[in-house]
């Protein structure tokens, strides 16, 4: 059954790597057990409190190399609850104001591993973001600066190559607009992948939001 969120997946697979990184430079056993009981933490904190949880921490615990890690991953990811694809008409509908919206490839995603599909158009700089929350499409877009820097990202909170996206929202009264700005990944997909925890992109499009 699945059961797991996208992010949930991602913050398994951040945790085996520091696994594995514990057990390529230590040979101490207290040492593997201790990064074990850290990692048992967050994850308890994080993924829902079942019965399934119980068995990927125990199945996690038994974890001793890499190609542990592959089988163990891969068993986890049939757990993984998909994003919801959209088509490309519910694309259009999502952004009906734009008259010239480019479309995502959409058959090239694997939607076990987006929680936010967010994409360019190179020629407009415009920024699109879909997230899914309780079953319905949420959306956000702006602009965002061609140059890139290194920076914090504020959507996944990672070091890495930033730009500068712009929402602008639509203010109480009918001509009045307030345009937000922040430091976001420059690669969506890079952005994408770093989210192990789905509060991040969910507060970040609801601070942005656009009125429709
Ligand atoms: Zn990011």
């Amino acid at each position: 059954m699945e059961f797991l969120t996208v992010a949930n997946y991602r913050l398994l697979t951040r945790q085996i790597t520091k696994l594995l990184n514990a057990l390529s430079t230590s040979k101490d056993k207290d040492v593997i057990a201790a990064v074990k009981g850290l990692i048992e933490t967050d994850l308890r904190a994080a993924l829902p409190q079942t019965d399934q949880t119980d068995t990927i921490v125990h199945q996690l615990h038994q974890v001793t190399d890499r190609t542990d890690a592959d089988l163990f991953l891969h068993a986890v990811k049939s757990y993984v609850i998909p994003f919801k694809a959209p088509t490309a008409e519910d694309l259009k509908k999502l952004f009906k104001k734009e008259k010239r919206l480019r479309i995502p490839p959409l058959q090239s995603y694997d939607w076990k591993e987006v929680t936010c599909l967010s994409w360019k158009d190179g020629g407009t700089h415009r920024q699109y973001f879909v997230i899914e929350q309780e079953g319905k499409w949420k959306t956000l877009q702006g602009v965002t600066k061609v140059d890139t820097l290194k920076g914090v990202c504020r959507i996944c909170r990672q070091h890495t190559l930033v730009n500068l996206f712009t929402a602008t929202v639509r203010g109480k009264t009918e001509d009045t607009f307030t345009s937000y700005s922040h430091y976001i990944c420059e690669d969506p997909a890079v952005c994408n992948s770093n989210l192990d925890n789905a509060e991040q992109i969910h507060t970040f499009i609801f601070e942005n939001q656009q009125n429709k």
